[in-house]
């Protein structure tokens, strides 16, 4: 007799906490909706700025793409004039002592060769040049 009282009473407190837990169980559910709609809109904010630093990227390169391909033009065009010695300039700049330096480097005006930062009268001479001519 005792043991069916005891089987019993395990049996409900078994049922209450299920009831209980039955109870609970939407609110659980229910209660990820916020977060979920939290998780998506970030995930969307996300791919909004993944998209507009592709965009920067992509302008970046194409900057420097057009860069490079400038520079490489005038490299090209340096080396046309190759073995030209300007023998105007040569003679326009003979006896000229005042030497300056520009921060930026450019071909020598004269042999069109070395990249120099020696400037003679608004003109780039190299070195090589200033001691050979002038
Ligand atoms: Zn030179």
């Amino acid at each position: 007799m005792s043991g069916f009282i005891l089987a019993n009473s395990v049996l409900t407190v078994f049922l209450v906490i299920l009831a209980i837990l039955w109870f609970i169980l939407p609110f659980a559910i229910f209660g990820t909706k916020k977060k979920l709609d939290l998780l998506i809109e970030s995930s969307g904010e996300t791919n909004r700025l993944l998209a507009k630093l592709a965009g920067e990227n992509t302008e970046s390169t194409t900057t420097l793409t057009s860069e490079v391909q400038a520079e490489q033009i005038d490299e090209v065009e340096t080396k046309k004039n190759d073995n030209e010695i300007n023998l105007e300039l040569i003679e326009q700049l003979k006896g000229i002592k005042a030497v300056g330096f520009n921060k930026k480097f450019s071909a020598c005006d004269i042999c069109h060769l070395g990249k120099t930062g020696q400037i003679i009268s608004n003109h780039y001479v190299c070195s090589n040049c200033k001691t050979k001519y002038l």
